[in-house]
């Protein structure tokens, strides 16, 4: 019977887990809107939601880790802590609340608007989620592809264990561009706030369910979201298996672009970058763009 149901929670877990993380955000983003806190930012409730989600899934990868290999140190737990605290508390709202001012200048001009306002919530939400998932992927793909890009994304691929925290190891830099890209082709549209509640919700929880160490087993969901399956190859330290999968939240436009990879064994437990690692500091973090020299390009990466 224990045995029956560890192997429902290897199956389930991955997409209970998600639903569970945006029903939350819905009820959570509609008693705002009822409430005294009519008018703030929609993704205030995904930030509500993320806190409690992030310590749920801390605590599971307790009781059913991916690889105890991957169980964090306190040094890196404490880095991570302070990545969670600029890059995810600080400069994401910044950047989101910038986007909602123009998002809101934007609906302030009907004739602008190119969003489908009347359609119903789930299918706004989805296109949310795929379009800003393009932005990211272009984004991602520069990272990979350049020397200058490296510079702002190898900090994310330092972690040499992927965790729940690891999802918010992220240059200030690159989670500059990477929500800048996600958010204005959808200002472009001129996505309904509702809607952009449950794409950040999607993304946020999906970001730390693809890096938590946990043993899920999301199967063919793997072929539609980014998950945990697909997303520990992108963190490969193997350069041929990490140029694949660059989608955050979805595995669409890997697909269209040809970078898909879902190998039939069980993905790396060896993450990182290899050769000569980033000290494990949060101020050599935020240095790299200055100090990294010392890897080229990916030449044998897809091209952009
Ligand atoms: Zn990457």
């Amino acid at each position: 019977m224990k045995e029956r149901i560890r192997r429902v929670a290897l199956v389930a877990g991955y997409p209970v887990l998600l639903t569970a993380a945006l029903v939350t955000t819905a009820l959570v983003s509609d008693g705002l809107a009822e409430g005294a806190a009519a008018g703030t930012n929609p993704a205030l409730a995904a930030g509500i939601v993320l806190v409690p989600f992030t310590i749920i899934l801390a605590l599971l990868e307790r009781a059913m880790p991916f690889t105890k290999r991957w169980a964090a140190r306190s040094e890196t737990v404490r880095v991570d802590l302070m990545h969670t605290a600029v890059s995810g508390v600080l400069v994401a709202p910044t950047v989101r609340a910038v986007l909602l001012a123009l998002i809101v200048g934007t609906l302030a001009a009907p004739s602008s608007s190119l969003w489908p306002s009347e359609a119903p919530l789930m299918a706004r939400a989805a296109l949310a989620i795929v379009v800003a998932d393009l932005g990211a992927y272009a984004g991602h793909r520069f990272m990979h592809a350049t020397a200058l890009g490296w510079r702002l994304h190898a900090v994310h691929h330092s972690a040499s264990s992927l965790y729940v925290l690891a999802a918010a190891r992220s240059h200030p830099f690159n989670a500059m561009l990477t929500l800048s890209l996600e958010g204005l082709p959808l200002i472009l549209l001129g996505v309904s706030p509702e809607a952009l509640a449950l794409a950040t919700a999607f993304k946020g929880a999906n970001g730390l369910l693809q890096h938590a160490n946990l043993d899920l087993r999301p199967g063919r969901l793997s072929w539609l979201v980014a998950t945990s399956d697909v997303h520990r190859w992108h963190h490969s330290t193997n350069r041929d298996e990490s140029n694949t999968n660059f989608g955050n939240a979805t595995m669409l436009w890997d697909h269209v672009f040809g970078t898909f990879s879902l190998p039939a064994r069980r993905p790396p437990v060896e993450v990182g970058i290899g050769g000569s690692p980033i000290p494990e500091s949060y101020l050599a973090h935020l240095a790299t763009p200055f100090t990294l020299h010392d890897r080229e390009p990916d030449a044998t990466g897809p091209k952009l």
